[in-house]
């Protein structure tokens, strides 16, 4: 068998490849889902006073059922799909679905607590080749919030930084859910000490809009947010969440229902978790064109929505539509300077897959490039 160190660096550049892939088809193409979240259990083996997403009973989906699910989305088109619960990792049979996923070539991330992980189920999912993993922890000591904590996860980290061939995000909520903001720094500081990506949200309501956030929470956030490195990461570029925290509304079109949709245990496809109910059409029945409708409604709720994906999901529809507003909107000039500091391989990007101004016309080199470039990435 090959060393770790080969596995991991063979697996990133091909996570790199596929995922270049997705934002490339996001930008070309405007009618597919992007990303879609399912549902395997709605069961939790936790109770976090915040979340509203789970019950203590619930069967896991019939994997049978799970699998149909996957093959619909992957003919709509969908390029990332999310597993989510509940606590997925009480499901089963999750490694069938993230190989059916791959199967497909969609980006397969999942979501969980992290309390049921194993040394065995981690190489279970390398193999099954789960490309994400976000795990949310809220403490370092569990209290009556949250059990989601640093101290009794800490082994589990340790075994994901040993044995895991994918990457591993750990994710932080911020606001009324936690009631030691500081502790964020102390969890974030760790995940990086052991090798692992870093993030912080910030709490809503059911309803997927803001929650009132103290001082502290505010200054936390602001520092995990200058601590993060990548040129690509959204926690450094987000004016939306900007805009909430100074108790602003957000003017954008949210394209749940298209680009994102959320199917729950039964089924049925809803905008987000946040906004169950809409449309709530049976998957196996929902259409491109349903996609396109759905995805064109305006959403009432979408002025203090902090669902952090559907807005990436519409600044990179931005960036198809009018790319020089919105890369100089999200990333607005430096200090000392009036030029947008946008990474290059943003711009590159953009200026390969995006279409051109109305009445502009790419260069001819631009055009071989991208011809090149979709040849690569297996576009059409
Ligand atoms: S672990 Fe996750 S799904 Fe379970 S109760 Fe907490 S937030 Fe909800
Ligand atoms: S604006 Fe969109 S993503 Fe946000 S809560 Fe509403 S439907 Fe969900």
């Amino acid at each position: 068998m090959m060393p770790m160190p080969v596995r991991r660096t063979l697996r990133r550049w091909n996570r790199l490849y596929r995922e270049t892939r997705v934002v490339a088809q996001a930008l070309r193409e405007k009618d597919h889902p992007v990303f879609a979240h399912v549902v395997v259990t709605r069961r939790c083996n936790l109770a976090c006073t915040y979340c509203s997403e789970f019950d203590d009973h619930s069967k896991p989906v019939p994997a049978e059922e799970l699998l149909k699910r996957i093959d619909k989305l992957a003919a709509l088109g969908t390029t990332t799909v999310t597993i989510t619960g509940g606590e997925t990792l009480l499901h089963p049979e999750l490694e069938l679905v993230i190989a059916r996923i791959r199967s497909y070539r969609m980006i397969a991330v999942m979501i969980t607590n992290g309390y049921l992980l194993s040394v065995d189920r981690i190489k279970s999912l390398n193999k099954a080749g789960l490309d994400r993993m976000q795990i949310s922890i809220d403490n370092i000591e569990p209290d009556d919030v949250s059990m989601k904590s640093l101290r009794i996860l800490d082994l589990r980290l340790r075994w994901l930084a040993e044995h895991a061939e994918f990457p591993v995000h750990i994710h932080s909520v911020v606001g009324a859910g936690t009631s030691k903001p500081a502790d964020v720094i102390q969890i974030q500081s760790r995940a990086r000490q052991l090798g692992h990506l870093s993030t912080a949200g910030i709490v809503h309501d059911e309803t997927g809009h803001i929650l009132p956030i103290d001082e502290e929470s505010r200054r936390v956030l602001k520092q995990v947010e200058g601590s993060t490195k990548s040129a690509f990461s959204f926690a450094r570029h987000n004016p939306w969440r900007a805009k909430l925290l100074a108790g602003k509304p957000n003017d954008w079109h949210c394209p749940a229902g298209g680009r994102h949709l959320y199917i729950c245990e039964f089924g049925l496809v809803h905008y987000c978790m946040s906004q169950r109910g809409y449309p709530a059409i049976p998957l196996e029945k929902y259409t491109i064109e349903d996609c396109i409708r759905e995805a064109k409604k305006p959403k009432a709720c979408a002025p203090y929505c902090t669902i952090f994906c559907v807005h990436r999901i519409a600044w990179v529809d931005r960036l198809r539509e009018n790319p020089s507003q919105a890369l100089t909107e999200l990333f607005p000039p430096q200090e000392g300077s009036d030029q947008p500091a946008i990474p290059a391989p943003v711009r590159a990007l953009t200026a390969l897959f995006a279409a051109p101004k109305p009445g502009s016309k790419p260069s001819g080199a631009t055009l071989a490039f991208r011809k090149a470039a979709m040849r690569l990435l297996k576009i059409s």
